[in-house]
């Protein structure tokens, strides 16, 4: 554009000085002319003064001669760059010069020598000369300047088609710019838009982010005092942002140590003094603007611009009150699980001690059927107490998992209050409590399951008697209100504090680990007979006076008020020998001792025992014998009793025979396992005999039809 600019600067005042070139050859032209012209009337005036001799014809002579001289100067002018015209001018001014004087003369003849006198010197043909002479000049200086003119012409025609490119050039040139600028402000525009649209994009998802984030956050400037926090911080620290805004962040957020309750530094002023970021030490509260203290989390961060320089800093922080209350909680699951571990082993460790005790008094004192049978029933005793305990265990595992399964029915009360007392006689014998049973005459009745029941008030039952003195009276109530069946256990034993009423129910939970009396249990048998009423529709509520002053615990059951009452509570069978001649059973377990005593047992009752010890032998045999009834161990070597089970599945006896699973594992989905590949019976070890010779003789009658 510069360029152009200059071009047409510089062919406009070409165009200019070419236009005046041309002007001055053509003044040059007629300011010869018009000197030939003065010349022409000096020289009439003289003519007409020498013919006439009167004055007056000498007027056009003066008039000329001034005008002459001024002529000349102009034209002088003119040509005052052209050295040739500037000598011919010389000339030219020469000749007229010489021109006015033979006219001046010749004047002066006819005024003083008369016509004649005049007439001589015109005829001395001098004039004319001159004359002649002064037009041949004129007419050379006419001559160069056309030619001049000519040359300035073709001149100025160049300097003209200069221009009109220089300004065809400069016109296409701003058509161009203009063209190069409106693109080039459109991208502007559209990457504006775009950086516009991001920012929007950004400053929306933090704006989004902020409003929904957790945590609180708080910015601050340079000087640490605050521009911005989000509804999270507002409102753990109880401040307005209108408030807050402008106040130092000291002010709004008052962090203490826990314990001191000593004013802690803000990080944030860490974070604005050494540009990094900082996290808050443990144990810090926050005290809010109401005065509540709040456990927080926190750390800040400075915040640099995008030259490095420091702008604010951001501080987040979070309310970690719950997360350290399960913290806590977990500890004390924690504890109370590690607690139970030792109780546990220390529980199974006294039965045990009591069994070996009882085989080393058999050893020693042979056959003496005093000691036999007092030494045998206390291993029954104690071998029961093991299996309760784990079976108690199990029922946990079940309950925590939601898994334990019900087999609802309708239970008549005063047959679960019976079953339950003889339960919990035991106990109540040895304590020597007298028990008083309060029942409504009329029938009552739940729906439910008879035996998790029985084993809920059993619980209740056996506790009272342990959590009270020996020979102290426990009553048990039932009576029906508002629709609900209350079953009301009272002692007048240790009681407990109101604020154990309800942790007493927590899983292992016991109030004194110390006493002799808990030392006794698991801290199970509460939780599970809560789980258990729940899990009918109902609730426990336990009540103390206090320490000292005796318990009640009521269960809350549904009262089921439809029909006549149809399901009686599990009979109580004995086992008796000498019905089962001729059955002949397989017995296959890797644990030798196990297996045999229970082919004794079986061969005691009549049965024709085989024995196996591993899975190969089990398959063999069976194919071999054919018997009626198979009794698996599951966990065997080389062959599992799942594998042995499905060996006899896939052959074709005479007779089916009854599978029997005997494991240590009695979960559903064991029990699931042993069901699909062919068993008829699950029995979870150790075997209630009573038990294993009534789902034999089921089985037997179930598959053959007929009762043995
Ligand atoms: P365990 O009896 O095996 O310890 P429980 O779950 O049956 O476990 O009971 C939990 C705790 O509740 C007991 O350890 C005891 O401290 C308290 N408790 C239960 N029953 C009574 C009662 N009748 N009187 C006083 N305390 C009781």
């Amino acid at each position: 554009m510069l360029l152009t600019a200059f071009a047409g600067a510089y062919g406009t005042q070409s165009l200019f000085s070419s236009e005046s070139a041309i002007d001055d050859s053509h003044h040059l032209n007629l300011g010869l002319e018009r000197l030939l012209s003065l010349l022409r009337d000096a020289e009439t005036g003289q003519r007409g003064f020498v013919i006439t001799g009167r004055e007056s014809y000498l007027e056009p002579y003066f008039d000329a001669t001034p005008k002459i001289s001024a002529q000349l100067d102009a034209i002088k002018l003119l040509v005052q760059n052209d050295n040739r015209q500037r000598q011919r001018l010389g000339d030219l001014r020469f000749t007229v010069d010489e021109k006015l004087a033979e006219v001046g003369r010749v004047i002066m003849a006819r005024r003083t020598g008369g016509f004649d006198a005049a007439k001589a010197m015109v005829q001395s043909d001098k004039g004319k000369l001159l004359m002649d002479r002064a037009r041949l000049v004129v007419a050379d200086m006419e001559k160069t300047a056309d030619d001049e003119l000519t040359v300035r012409r073709g001149r100025a025609r160049h300097t003209r088609d200069f221009a009109i490119v220089v300004a065809i050039v400069s016109a296409a040139l701003t058509v161009l710019m203009a063209v190069s600028f409106a693109y080039w402000l459109r991208r502007l525009t559209r990457v504006r838009i775009r950086v516009i649209g991001q920012l929007h994009d950004r400053k929306q998802l933090l704006r989004v982010t902020l409003a929904s984030i957790g945590d609180g956050v708080v910015t601050t400037d340079v000087s640490g005092r605050v521009t911005f926090m989000n509804a999270v911080a507002r409102s753990l620290a109880g401040w307005e942002s209108a408030n807050a805004t402008g106040l130092p962040i000291e002010d709004v957020l008052v962090l203490v140590n826990e314990t001191s309750r000593a004013t802690v530094a803000n990080p944030t002023r860490t974070a604005l003094a050494e540009r990094r970021s900082v996290a808050l030490a443990n144990h810090t509260m926050l005290i809010t603007r109401a005065g509540v203290e709040v456990h927080i989390d926190d750390s800040a961060a400075p915040i640099l611009d995008i030259a490095g320089n420091l702008v604010g800093s951001v501080l987040v922080f979070r309310d970690v009150g719950l997360r350290k209350q399960y913290e806590d909680e977990l500890r004390e699951s924690d504890r109370r699980k590690s607690e139970f571990l030792a109780v546990m082993s220390h529980e199974l460790r006294n039965p045990i001690a009591a069994i070996r005790s009882a085989l080393e008094v058999l050893n020693r004192v042979d056959n003496d059927p005093r000691h036999l049978e007092r030494l045998l029933a206390l291993m029954d005793r104690q071998v029961l107490h093991m299996t309760r305990l784990i079976d108690d265990l199990l029922d946990v595992a079940r309950v925590s998992k939601g898994a334990l399964d019900l087999k609802m029915e309708r239970v008549d009360i005063h047959a679960l209050i019976a079953s339950s007392v003889e339960t919990a006689q035991a106990v109540l014998d040895k304590r020597r409590n007298a028990l008083a049973v309060k029942l409504p005459p009329e029938p009552i009745s739940v729906q439910g399951d008879a035996a998790r029941l029985c084993q809920a008030v059993a619980n209740i039952l056996t506790n009272a008697s342990k959590y009270s003195d020996m020979g102290s009276p426990i009553t048990l109530a039932v009576s029906v209100v508002h629709g609900e069946v209350l079953i009301t256990v009272c002692d007048k034993g240790i009681g407990f504090s109101p604020e154990d009423a309800e942790r007493i129910f927590d899983m292992f939970a016991q109030v004194d680990r110390s006493s002799d009396l808990s030392k006794e249990g698991l801290g199970i048998g509460l939780s599970l007979a809560r789980q258990i009423a729940l899990l009918h529709g109902g609730r426990i509520v336990a009540n103390s006076a206090g320490r000292g002053l005796g318990s009640e615990f009521t269960i809350h059951l549904p009262e089921d008020k439809t029909g006549p009452i149809s399901v009686q509570m599990p009979p109580q069978t004995e086992f008796t020998p000498g019905r089962e001649q001729g059955l002949r059973v397989l017995v296959a377990d890797d644990n030798e001792d196990a297996a045999d005593a229970l082919a004794t047992l079986l061969r005691l009752s009549g049965f024709d025992v085989t024995v196996a010890h591993d899975g190969e032998q089990a398959a063999r045999f069976s194919s071999d014998m054919h018997p009626d009834i198979v009794l698996l161990d599951i966990g065997m070597p080389k062959l599992t009793g799942y594998e042995v089970a499905k060996r006899i599945r896939s052959e074709t006896w005479a007779v089916r025979p009854i599978l029997i699973a005997i494991t240590g594992w009695g979960q559903p989905e064991d029990r699931r396992q042993t069901h699909e590949v062919g068993f008829d019976v699950h029995f979870t070890k150790p075997i209630d005999f009573v038990r294993l010779h009534h789902a034999i003789v089921d089985s037997i009658s179930r598959v053959r039809g007929h009762p043995t």
